[in-house]
């Protein structure tokens, strides 16, 4: 069973931010700075994110594999039918709900642009890029943070389910904060410069020590600024 205890969050904004510094920090000190993959171009990063939704990263890159394989060209994927686009990512699991996201997008973008690049969000200022993103169904503020973050190396921090989790544990965000609202409520809580690598080593602490099911509060060095672990009934004491 995952754990019971329920923090809230009072932590005023100054200690948030401490709260945040500290635990980048230790992260670091933990995981390193995590090396950033070679960038591939937006639309690429864009597709593979869709393709990651629900799925592991195993499946996600046999499905964008099998994409590549069977349109080496985005026009190619752009005039076929969803069906088709289904058929190539099958492997990375609701294969028609995600061929009809990417069959609009590539539709739009190369009706609105008339080809298929996003590499003119370079040029655009972060929300100008998020928004033109998130007004497409199933393209969410995470998506589209993980995109940038990722292909236009922007300082942008996506919260993940993991991410959400540790952050309410640790009271930076309150309990009824949904993932999507804690973009806006942590992003300006990350040291700049540091969103790239705070996102992907909190994945490997959630992963690691704070899990879902069962966090390792006892070997956690954050635990004494944790709402969460301050909320646990105290321990039994021996051969009591
Ligand atoms: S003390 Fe426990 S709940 Fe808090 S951050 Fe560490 S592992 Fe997670």
């Amino acid at each position: 069973m995952p754990p019971k205890a329920s923090p809230s969050s009072t932590l005023d904004f100054r200690s948030k931010k401490r709260l945040t510094r500290r635990l980048t920090n230790h992260l670091r000190e933990r995981f390193g700075v995590p090396s950033r993959e070679a960038r591939a171009g937006i639309l690429d990063a864009l597709i593979e994110t869709l393709l990651s939704q629900s799925t592991t990263d195993h499946n996600r890159d046999l499905a964008f594999g099998g994409l590549k394989r069977r349109f080496p060209a985005w026009e190619e994927a752009a005039a076929a039918r969803p069906a088709g686009i289904a058929a190539a990512i099958r492997q990375g699991g609701l294969a028609n709900q995600k061929a009809a996201r990417i069959s609009s997008f590539l539709r739009w973008l190369k009706r609105e642009r008339e080809e298929l690049s996003l590499e003119f969000l370079h040029d655009a200022p972060d929300a100008e890029a998020v928004a033109l993103l998130t007004r497409h169904k199933g393209i969410g503020v995470k998506t589209a943070y993980v995109t940038l973050m990722k292909a236009s190396s922007r300082d942008l921090f996506p919260v993940d389910v993991h991410i959400h989790r540790i952050a309410r544990r640790l009271g930076l965000i309150g309990p009824r904060v949904t993932p999507e609202k804690a973009h806006g409520e942590l992003g300006p809580l990350v040291p700049p410069g540091r969103a790239h690598e705070l996102h992907m080593n909190l994945l490997a602490f959630g992963r690691t020590v704070c899990t879902a099911r069962a966090p390792r509060c006892g070997e956690c060095i954050l635990r004494r600024g944790c709402a969460f672990y301050r909320s646990l009934p105290p321990a039994p004491k021996a051969g009591g």
